[in-house]
This record gives C-alpha cells, sequence and structure tokens, in this order.
C-alpha cells in the first residue's frame, strides 16, 4: 500500500501481551484489585468484588472445560442483565470458546436470525430467558447442551453450581488459543442497514478494544454503563474499565430518570451514555432535583450530539469536567475519541484516531483520498479490525487498499479531530444538495417542545428529496407545523429547510439500540403518497 499523507494514524506505539489470550488478559488486570467492588446492580444493591470474578470465573471455565466445552465451539448466553453477565462471558472465554451474548429484548425474529448466523452448540440461559424463547431455542438443532444460569431443572446443569467448583487461582492456567485467528465473541452490527450481520472477534481484537485509555481518571472511581452488554460499547467500556480497578454501575431499566437516581445515590463520577440523555438533561428542569456533582466525565456515543446541546449539559452541571464523544462501532470497537485529543476537546468533535488504526476519508464518487475539511465516506484499517462477518465475501466491506467501508460521512480538520456528519446512505439530496438529516435532528432537538425527531427525504419530481421531519412532542408541550419550520430556517441554510413540512406522531421507530429507523419511516411518507 502506497504511503498517502492523507492517511491519519492514531499512535503506533500500542503494547499487548505476547501471549493475545483475551480471557488471560482480563483475568490478569482483574486478579490485581482484590477486594475492590468491580460491579453493582444499583437498584437491588448486590455486588460483585474483583476477587469474587477472578475466582467465579477460574472456577466456571474450568468446569466447562471438564465438560468438553473448548476451542472451536460457541456458546451462547441469553439473559436479562446482572452481576454475573460479563464473568460468565469470560468465563467462556477461557475455555478456547467463543462467545455470544443475548439481552432478554432481543426478539423472537432477530434472536432466530442470530441464532442462523452463529449456530451455537452451547446454550445458557436466564429463567425469564427460556420462559421467553424457549420455543424459538428448541427450533435449533446446532444446540446440543444447554445449562441454566438459575438453580438445577430437569436434567439441565446449573452455572451456579459449576461456578462453585473451586480451583485455586494461582493454579488456573487458560485454554491456549491463536490470538490472532481464533474468535473470542461475536457480536452483531447493529443492522440500520439490512439484517444484522455476525461481527467475529479475535482474541487480539478484543484485547486492543479493552486496553485502558490513556486518559487520567485517577480519583474517579465509579463508572456507569447502561449494561447491555450483547453490544460492544457497553462490553467494551465495560472490559476497559474493570482493568482500571474501577467500579461498574448499572440498572435494570435506564430510563433518565433511573440514571439520575444512581449518579446522585452511587456518587458516579464517570457516565457512559447516549446522546438522548443529553437532549433529556438539556430540555427538563427535574435535573436540578437531583445532587449530580460527583459527575465529571461523560461520555456520549452512537449518533451525533449539537454543540449547543452539549453547551446546554454544561450549564445545568457546572461541576462537570468534560464531555467527551467516542465514535465507534462493533466491527472496530472505538476508532475515535476526544481521550486523544491534543489540543483537548472540541465541542462538537469525536476526537483523534483510536491508537493502532489509521483512518482516511475518501470521496464516495471517485475513491480519492482527501484531505483536511473535507467530507466523505470514512473507511478504517488497523489490527482492531475484526476478523470478518460469519458468511460474507470480505471484497463486500473492504475497498482496493484493504480497508474498511464504514459508511459514515464525516471529515477530519487541520489538527485531525474527526466529524461525524451522517450515514452516507440516509443522505437526502435535495436539488443537488446534501443534506444530512442527522444534523436536522439535532437542530430541532434544541426546541423545547421537541421530544424526538426523525428526518427523512419525502421523494419530489423536480427537487430529489424534501427534508421532512418525523416529531414526537413532549408531553405538556405544544407546538405548531410552522414554528417548527420557522425554527429550523434559523439554524440552516435555506437548502436544508423542512420543505417536506412536518408529521407529529406518537413514537419513533428504532432499533434496539435507539438508533432511528428511517427506512420506516420513508415507507410512511410513500404510503401517503
Ligand atoms: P454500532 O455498531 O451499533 O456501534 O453502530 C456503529 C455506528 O454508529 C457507526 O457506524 C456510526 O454510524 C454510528 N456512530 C457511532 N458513534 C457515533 C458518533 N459519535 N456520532 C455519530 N455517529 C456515530
Amino acid at each position: 500500500m502506497p504511503y498517502n499523507y492523507n492517511f491519519v494514524f492514531g499512535d503506533k506505539n500500542v503494547q499487548v501481551p505476547a501471549h493475545l489470550n483475551f480471557g488471560q488478559f482480563m483475568l490478569e488486570h482483574i486478579r490485581q484489585w482484590n477486594d475492590q467492588i468491580a460491579i453493582e446492580n444499583a437498584d437491588t444493591g448486590e455486588k460483585l468484588s474483583y476477587k469474587e470474578i477472578a475466582q467465579y470465573v477460574v472456577n466456571l471455565s474450568a468446569s466447562l472445560t471438564s465438560l468438553g466445552v473448548g476451542r472451536g465451539d460457541t456458546v451462547a448466553l441469553g439473559s436479562e442483565k446482572h452481576n454475573e453477565f460479563v464473568p460468565t462471558l469470560l468465563a467462556i472465554v477461557l475455555t478456547g470458546a467463543t462467545y455470544t451474548p443475548y439481552d432478554l429484548k432481543v426478539g423472537k425474529a432477530s434472536l432466530k436470525h442470530k441464532l442462523s448466523v452463529v449456530k451455537p452448540k452451547y446454550f445458557i440461559y436466564s429463567n425469564k430467558f427460556w420462559l421467553t424463547y424457549s420455543d424459538v431455542l428448541k427450533s435449533f438443532d446446532c444446540i446440543q447442551t444447554y445449562f441454566t444460569l438459575e438453580d438445577n431443572s430437569e436434567g439441565v446443569v446449573s452455572i451456579k453450581s459449576l461456578a462453585s467448583k473451586y480451583v485455586d487461582v494461582d493454579l488456573f492456567e487458560p485454554t491456549p488459543v491463536q490470538g490472532q485467528i481464533d474468535t473470542a465473541a461475536v457480536l452483531y452490527s447493529s443492522g440500520t442497514t439490512g439484517m444484522p450481520k455476525g461481527v467475529q472477534l479475535t482474541h487480539l481484537n478484543c484485547i486492543l478494544s479493552s486496553l485502558p485509555s490513556n486518559f487520567s481518571y485517577e480519583s474517579l472511581q465509579t463508572v456507569f454503563i447502561f449494561g447491555v452488554w450483547y453490544h460492544n460499547y457497553d462490553t467494551f467500556m465495560t472490559y476497559k474499565f474493570l482493568t482500571k480497578g474501577k467500579k461498574i454501575v448499572y440498572v435494570d431499566n435506564p430510563t433518565p430518570i433511573a440514571i439520575l437516581k444512581t449518579i446522585e445515590l452511587m456518587k458516579v463520577n464517570i457516565g457512559f451514555v447516549v446522546p438522548s440523555f443529553f437532549h433529556y438533561i438539556s430540555k427538563n428542569d427535574e435535573v436540578k432535583n437531583y445532587n449530580l456533582d460527583s459527575l465529571k466525565i461523560i461520555y456520549s456515543r452512537a449518533s451525533p450530539l449539537h454543540i449547543k446541546t452539549m453547551e446546554k449539559v454544561k450549564e445545568r452541571l457546572p461541576k462537570l469536567n468534560y464531555i467527551i464523544q467516542g465514535y465507534g462501532m462493533t466491527e472496530a470497537g472505538e476508532l475515535s475519541s476526544e481521550c486523544w485529543g491534543d489540543k483537548g476537546t472540541k465541542l462538537g468533535s469525536v476526537g483523534k484516531t483510536t491508537p493502532g488504526l489509521i483512518l482516511k476519508v475518501v470521496d464516495p464518487e471517485t475513491r480519492q483520498v482527501l484531505g483536511a475539511n473535507r467530507r466523505g465516506e470514512i473507511c478504517l484499517k488497523g489490527p482492531v479490525f475484526m476478523k470478518g462477518y460469519i458468511g460474507v465475501d470480505p471484497s463486500i466491506y473492504l475497498d482496493e487498499e484493504g480497508f474498511f467501508r464504514t459508511g459514515d460521512l464525516g471529515y477530519y480538520d487541520e489538527d485531525k479531530y474527526f466529524y461525524i456528519v451522517d450515514r452516507l446512505k440516509e443522505i437526502i439530496s435535495y436539488q443537488g444538495h446534501q443534506v444530512p438529516p442527522t444534523e436536522l435532528e439535532t437542530v430541532l432537538l434544541l426546541h423545547p417542545a421537541v421530544k424526538e425527531a426523525g428526518v427523512v427525504g419525502k421523494p419530489h419530481p423536480e427537487d430529489d428529496e424534501l427534508p421532512t421531519a418525523f416529531i414526537v412532542k413532549r408531553p405538556g408541550f405544544n407546538v405548531t407545523e410552522q414554528e417548527l419550520i420557522d425554527f429550523v430556517v434559523a439554524e440552516v441554510p435555506p437548502y436544508m429547510e423542512l420543505k417536506g413540512g412536518i408529521r407529529f406522531i406518537n413514537e419513533l421507530p428504532r432499533n434496539p439500540r435507539g438508533k432511528i429507523l428511517r427506512r420506516t419511516l420513508r415507507d410512511m411518507l410513500l404510503k401517503e403518497q
């Protein structure tokens, strides 16, 4: 590959342990922190210390190995959130097998699709999961053995009993793996463009995504995470902070109020949230009823945030030191973050390239590599990038230089800080202008009466597509179509105005991670016509 001055490199000095065994990497870190609390359910107060996790993980791993679980096997875990979720995943990895996680809310159709992609040999389920999905599970012949997370029942062996068979942590030997080849985990792509794909992450990928960042968290001890450990964001942020000996807290149902209560009650210092929480804080006076002084850093990822929203959040939380935006995806973990910014944080930017990665921005038409401040498709390459999608030919998603096409439209500035504009495929074309719907949504969300906003293009015979907004109003607030159209006019260039008008609806269609399903909105507009 010829060197190109427009490639943007992350720090090239990345250190990984030579064994390249992700389970071993995590166990070595976890053992250091002994009696400190590692995970706590803020609703129930149930907690696990690092020592308890280390013991659980080696006991369970040794038991599973003795039952034949090992390299080449895939073990699925289906359960609601609880403290043993992450330790069980680590125990599976230490057997040399691959884990694949499902949340209780996965849904029958989605579970069916995901199981048909990954074909697990073993399935560990909670009672609630079995009650909800036993008919789906029974239709998969590939599953040869079940384990229950609760007590032994009807001949099904319990994980609890396996994890209580004592093994000396000092004498425990993880199953050797080929870290650059063996798949440690299969997660799923977000499915906003077609059915979710199985993303195979090697041990090396997982280690790189779990390396502690260089950001100083010294006195900050308690970290809030949504606790959806089927998703890469929560999973790898949990691993990262476990390597640092922090306390991870979560709630069963992370509504904005539940998160605020948890921040106050548990004196949370670092919060990993998604943009909707920022919108909530920026608009709701209830925030003033909570003491949020302990909160020093809030980290956001998943979709763009408007600078004005961030400024409002800063106003409302004067004790907050940083709002950090990251940019990441299941296929490659975290691609960039303001943690890596040598010029501090820049509001609106998702920061600089993560160590070990190369990013480039290419013209979507000509595939020419672009320089600073030019919008194009972000592409990436590096050891953190997945082994591949299950059953998909890499030529479909890699370009001629072996870079992964993210499908995200963005650019970097003269200091190499990145900015995400939108998903390439979702850009609205109005009279030849490119209109990023996400930008319009972030503007609409600044209006006090707007709870949710989804923007799509309405097909038009002369103008290509007219930007059209679907709006969910905040309860107790009223606003007219014209008021919102005028509000947007004041904030954007003329070609971005909402020429297709506004539709008020009760709820926006979203995928399980909260991403707007714009395809469904477009279908709603087509039906109108
Ligand atoms: P997932 O694989 O579910 O983590 O989704 C990855 C996608 O989320 C990326 O390809 C982006 O489209 C989007 N995304 C992640 N972080 C950001 C961000 N900070 N700003 C805008 N979009 C983001």
